[in-house]
């Protein structure tokens, strides 16, 4: 049974390469075509921040791509015999696994404090690689709303540059800039969103896969245990598979 180590292991998504075009677009964007219509007293600043940002956004993709979120307990020959911690069984990779630990489908194994499985960086987000993942979504939040700025900008001072305004190059220029900020401000909206909502999880100490859960069990008008509460931990359960107790 082929199991994923992280994000690098086959197969890709598509919204894995999506993101790394995401980057080569707005690293382009900005450093070969904004800068250049945006000479104002912040520009080398400017500069600076979007860079560090850049930088940021890129190694935390990578981080939280490269990490192998697993339980630990997968690769420890441990002797729980004595342990009087509680472990789980998970049914489905017939590994003992930590409490909190769950098992993915797409990863094919178990991952330790699982949050979720994010398509962008390919890899499962769990306990191991949730600081640099929210690092991620930070920066790229950051980014995002600097070129916003930035392309609205170069915009005003392209249309208020009356000589160049009726230029081919200067129009096309412009539509550039104007696609690129709202291409921009989407990402803004998008991971403002999602920055906005785990640092609301994190406030409450839940899990994205623990919110889920009680969301459904609420829906469901069911009151279910902590950990079995889960669409696929319900059909596991009811079909009398999936995770159990005991070692
Ligand atoms: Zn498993
Ligand atoms: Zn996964």
């Amino acid at each position: 049974m082929y199991v994923r180590k992280n994000g690098i292991s086959c197969p890709w998504s598509l919204k894995q390469a999506l993101s790394y075009f995401g980057f080569l677009v707005y690293g382009l964007s900005y450093n070969m075509v904004i800068v250049t219509k945006t000479q104002t007293d912040y520009q080398t600043m400017r500069i600076i921040i979007f860079n560090f940002l850049y930088f940021m956004s890129i190694s935390s993709h990578i981080v939280t791509s490269v990490i192998d979120p697993g339980d630990p307990l997968l690769y420890r020959g441990k002797d729980l015999s004595q342990d009087e911690s509680i472990y789980l069984r998970c049914t489905i990779c017939n590994s003992t696994i930590n409490l909190f630990s769950r098992h993915c489908v797409t990863c094919n194994k178990c991952i330790y404090k699982y949050d979720h499985h994010c398509q962008w960086v390919n890899n499962c987000i769990g306990s191991k690689n949730y600081k640099s993942f929210f690092v991620l979504i930070i920066s790229c939040t950051l980014m995002s709303a600097l070129i916003t700025s930035s392309s609205v900008t170069a915009t005003f001072i392209t249309f208020s540059d009356e000589q160049n305004s009726n230029a081919v190059d200067e129009q096309g220029f412009a539509s550039f800039i104007i696609f690129l900020g709202m291409f921009s401000l989407f990402g803004v909206i998008y991971f403002g969103y999602i920055t906005t909502f785990h640092s609301v999880m994190l406030l409450k100490g839940v899990t994205t896969y623990e919110y889920a859960c009680r969301k459904r069990a609420l829906k469901n008008h069911k009151i279910v245990p902590r950990i079995t509460v889960d669409k696929e931990s319900f059909s596991m359960h009811t079909d009398m598979a999936g995770i159990s107790f005991g070692n």
